[in-house]
């Protein structure tokens, strides 16, 4: 397998080398696309993630004081801190230090550090550009201190830390994608056992394309949380009558039309939308094990439907983008990716259609909306490793 090559990693060298006159470990850990399986984290469903060639770079070595010495490249910004006073910040830090306080808390013994970070992770997109610096950070510091931590640990960590010093309560989908993926494959994850299976996603002759709207609507956190409430009550009001149910996963179409459209019509069409998305991906799985991509691109475009007409998370801007390629002979699939208000769309495209396409559609909507698109072809990749 040809490791990931990246003129990041010489940068981080280079810096590293200028900065700290030293010899770094280097590690990469990669942001992440989710194929189907939107909003089905926190309700105990499955995600069909990939990592990408997109990816943060972390150089590190250890020093003699217990002294953490951070350096960004692309903020070109350093920080310095002392092991024992790890606290959050509201900058590109909190997310190193919030892994730091993390292995503290769990009783892991480091000293201190000198610390690089680059990366090409576009932020904000919703490509999980700050679970990549977790996990890398992770990752990095369990192989400079020989901590013996198994991914799996450390993606718990990379969670914890993004709850506690991000302030933003992500499910785990984003950390697992990073540290587990493999070129080439999707991970089925089980969201509720954390079980997981590699598939082939065999392109063929297509690309996954990510068209970024440029916007981030202030909705997004505030609407996030009012999403998880309302799937709760749904589970409540099915529980009712079947004790045993402890999330939307365990519900059907049949309890629902019984117990939750009697109750609250928003309330129904934010559960359908799960529960039907929860067996679109199941039956996606099944595409992909025939190879049937366009199948799978199919539901992608229904999940947008979902997502917008029912869990209404969308936005014109998302929705312009999807409805744009919908009758496009050479895009198989397409659909808003993350938590919705803005961000990405993810496209499956036919790769020698993908110049003229872009080139169209970034006009279109500047036209439409006055904003730039900018576009990003992503390659499936393995996840966090270190390369040096
Ligand atoms: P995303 O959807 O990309 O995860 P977030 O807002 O959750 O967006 O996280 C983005 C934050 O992660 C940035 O504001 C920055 O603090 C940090 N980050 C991401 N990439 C880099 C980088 N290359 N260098 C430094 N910090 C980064
Ligand atoms: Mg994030």
């Amino acid at each position: 397998m040809t490791p990931v090559q990246s003129p990041l990693i010489d940068k981080v060298l280079n810096t590293f080398q200028t900065l700290y006159k030293e010899e770094p470990i280097i590690v990469r850990s990669p942001g992440r696309v989710n194929i189907i399986g939107e909003h089905l984290d926190y309700n105990d469903g499955f995600v069909l993630p990939a990592a990408i060639d997109k990816a943060i770079y972390v150089g590190i070595s250890k020093r003699n004081d217990e002294v953490i010495h951070l350096h960004s490249v692309d903020y070109n910004e350093n920080f310095t801190v002392s092991l024992n006073e790890v606290r959050p910040t509201k900058t590109w830090t909190t997310y190193i230090l919030g892994v730091v306080d993390q292995l503290i808390k769990k009783g892991y013994k480091i000293g201190g550090f000198n610390l690089v970070l680059d990366g090409d992770v576009p932020v904000g997109a919703g490509l999980s550009s700050s679970a990549a610096v977790e996990c890398a950070t992770a990752f990095a510091l369990n192989e400079l201190f020989s901590l013996g931590m198994e991914k799996i640990e450390m993606v718990k960590m990379a969670q914890k830390a993004e709850h506690a010093f991000a302030g933003v309560m992500v499910g785990i989908m984003d950390m697992f994608a990073s540290m587990f993926g493999k070129k080439d494959h999707v991970i089925k994850l089980d969201c509720r056992s954390l079980e997981y299976e590699y598939k082939p996603l065999k392109l063929e002759g297509y690309k996954v394309v990510l068209f970024n709207t440029n916007v981030k609507h202030s909705l997004s956190s505030s609407e996030y949380n009012t999403r998880r409430k309302q799937c709760e009550q749904g589970v409540a009001w099915v529980k009712e009558h079947h004790p045993e149910v402890t999330a939307l996963r365990d519900v059907n179409m049949d309890m629902l039309n019984k117990y939750v459209l009697t109750k609250d019509e928003i309330i129904y069409k934010r559960c359908k939308y799960v529960v039907e998305e929860i067996d679109r991906l199941l039956t996606g799985c099944n595409d992909l094990d025939r190879g049937d991509i366009k199948g799978l691109g199919q539901k992608m475009f229904r999940t947008h439907e979902g997502l917008s007409k029912e869990y209404e998370v969308s936005c014109v801007e998302l929705d312009f983008l999807v409805e744009s390629v919908k009758n496009n002979e050479f895009v198989l699939g397409a659909r808003m990716m993350g938590g919705g208000f803005g961000g990405c769309t993810i496209n499956i495209i036919k790769e020698e259609a993908i110049k003229d396409l872009q080139e169209k559609l970034s006009k279109d909507y500047t036209k439409a909306t006055g904003l730039e698109l900018t576009t990003y072809i992503a390659q499936i990749e393995s996840g966090t490793e270190r390369i040096r």
